[in-house]
């Protein structure tokens, strides 16, 4: 490892890891970014898993959050090679009747395909999705005074509700099932509170301008974000996991992208004992099981709304997506788990041998779980489109043990870096004046276990980076494009 000393390192080339070092160095000051694995982009990495030519989105596979994140958007990523590919549908619903709930930009399609509850879907989502740009301002953040007090209570009041409660403001199956899915992106029981702001979020998004995702794979955002750090003057090295700060070369500040139990590992001693206690009782979440096909043609979900979605939430009604995330907390493994698709190769031909197609799904398990999954979520599939099965030409499977393997961030297979409850969402991984400043001066945390949290967004990072700008030089963050 170089032995030069830096204005500031960052540990971890995740979304977050990136960010930051792009926020620093656009600052001006010297950046060198250290990652542990050979390849860079934490969960942004795309990968031949199963067989040549079939190019598959090892985690994160779709980005509205990345392609509205209000700092991703100041950045001239679009001129290092990342273009977003939208589909006709964001997200379809498919229940056992053959019929499908489907999210679009438009509300009104949107609505027409839930049936009685129509009206009641748009009087929800309408008023927050026209509020947004000034509502996101105040969500992707740490927690601070609104900028614009009356539009985040009107988003506020409906996400803070546990997504059980806000689905009796519908009447039909075709509605409540698809607010319970979306909600299961909160990664826990529907009844917990805040899960109703998870499934908000993304139907909002999904109505502002769809949920896209890179053509070439997630990878292109990693791609972009490295090329543009490198463009201004960044420094990186790969295949360096820092298991202490005794390994960084001199450095003003530090910033890590990594969880609460990492970094005890890293910088447990250098710490105060009380911020090691709060760190010690940082709670993970659920983990994941996670499938990828090469398949021999597009799944043959019998909705055809299905056809024209990126993602397809498999789990039937409320009820049976209530159970299935409720299990997973729980401790159990559910026959019928509540499954999240994706088909990225029907609308990126540079996914799969032409012809041919991929296909990425996941179900929640607890967390460590090292049971397999692949019957489970292949029956759900089947159960939606019916011929599935015959069309996988191989796959490639991960257990919670084995994503921890290829990312350290994901503790016992959680992907969010934390659970996302009510008492982690904001105030992760404690409870302090700058959730981003650990208890060692010039030491930050920038990962998705600090506001506002997992997903592809770089906020973490940025907000990280904005803390040590002001803390460490006396200097100012990059601004943000907020519409607000
Ligand atoms: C299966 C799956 C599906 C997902 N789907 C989506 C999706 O569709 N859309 C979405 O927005 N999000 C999705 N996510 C979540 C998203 O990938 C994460 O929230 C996001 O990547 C977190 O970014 P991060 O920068 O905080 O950390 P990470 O992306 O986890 O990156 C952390 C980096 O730090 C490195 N590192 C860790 N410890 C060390 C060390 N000690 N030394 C050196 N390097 C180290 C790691 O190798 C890694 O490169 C998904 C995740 C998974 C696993």
């Amino acid at each position: 490892m170089s032995n030069s000393a830096y204005d500031a390192v960052v540990v971890g080339s995740g979304p977050n890891g990136l960010a930051a070092a792009v926020a620093l160095q656009q600052a001006g000051l010297s950046v060198l970014l250290l990652e542990g694995k050979k390849e860079l982009g934490g969960g942004l990495r795309t990968a031949e898993l199963t067989l040549p030519g079939f190019r598959h989105d090892i985690c994160s596979a779709i980005h509205p959050l990345a392609a509205a994140s209000p700092f991703f958007q100041t950045l001239p990523l679009a001129q290092y090679g990342l273009q977003y590919l939208t589909p006709a549908v964001a997200a379809a619903h498919p229940f056992d009747d053959g019929t499908a709930a489907a999210v679009m930009t438009s509300l009104t399609d949107t609505a027409r395909t839930l049936g009685p509850d129509a009206d009641a879907y748009q009087q929800l989502l309408g008023p927050l999705v026209a509020r947004w740009p000034s509502i996101a301002a105040d969500v992707l953040a740490p927690l601070h005074i609104p900028r614009h007090p009356l539009n985040m209570a009107r988003f506020g009041l409906p996400a803070l509700l546990p997504a059980t409660l806000l689905a009796r403001r519908f009447t039909g199956e075709k509605a409540k099932g698809l607010l319970a899915g979306m909600a299961a992106h909160a990664i826990q029981p529907l009844s917990n509170l805040t899960t109703s702001a998870i499934g908000l979020v993304l139907l909002i998004a999904a109505h502002r301008g769809g949920w896209p995702l890179p053509q070439g794979g997630s990878q292109a955002i990693a791609d972009a974000l490295v090329a543009h750090f490198v463009a201004l003057g960044g420094q990186i090295e790969t295949g360096t996991f820092v298991r202490s700060l005794t390994q960084l070369p001199p450095a003003r500040a530090v910033l890590l992208d990594v969880t609460p139990a990492q970094l005890l590992q890293i910088a447990g001693h250098s710490l105060s004992s009380i911020y090691q206690w709060q760190l010690r009782r940082y709670r993970y979440g659920m983990g994941v099981y996670k499938i990828d096909w090469a398949l021999a043609e597009p799944i043959p979900f019998s909705a055809p709304e299905c056809a024209q979605a990126g993602t397809v939430h498999l789990g039937n009604t409320l009820a049976e997506i209530d159970a299935s995330e409720r299990a997973a907390a729980q401790g159990q493994h559910q026959a019928k788990p509540f499954v999240l698709l994706a088909q990225q190769s029907l609308f990126d031909a540079t996914r799969a041998p032409a012809g041919r197609h991929t296909a990425w799904a996941y179900c929640h398990v607890p967390n460590g779980s090292r049971q397999d999954m692949t019957a489970a979520i292949e029956g759900q599939v089947e159960r939606f489109a019916p011929g599935f099965r015959e069309r996988i030409l191989a796959r490639h499977t991960f257990d919670t043990a084995q994503m921890e393997e290829h990312n350290p961030n994901y503790v016992g297979g959680d992907i969010n870096g934390g659970l996302l409850d009510i008492s982690q969402l904001f105030t992760r991984p404690a409870l302090r004046a700058s959730p981003y400043r650990t208890s060692l001066r010039g030491l930050y945390l920038c990962s998705s276990a600090t506001p506002p949290g997992g997903g592809v967004h770089g906020m973490c990072g940025y907000y990280a980076a904005r803390r040590a700008l002001r803390d460490v030089f006396r200097l100012p963050a990059p601004p943000l494009h907020l519409e607000g």
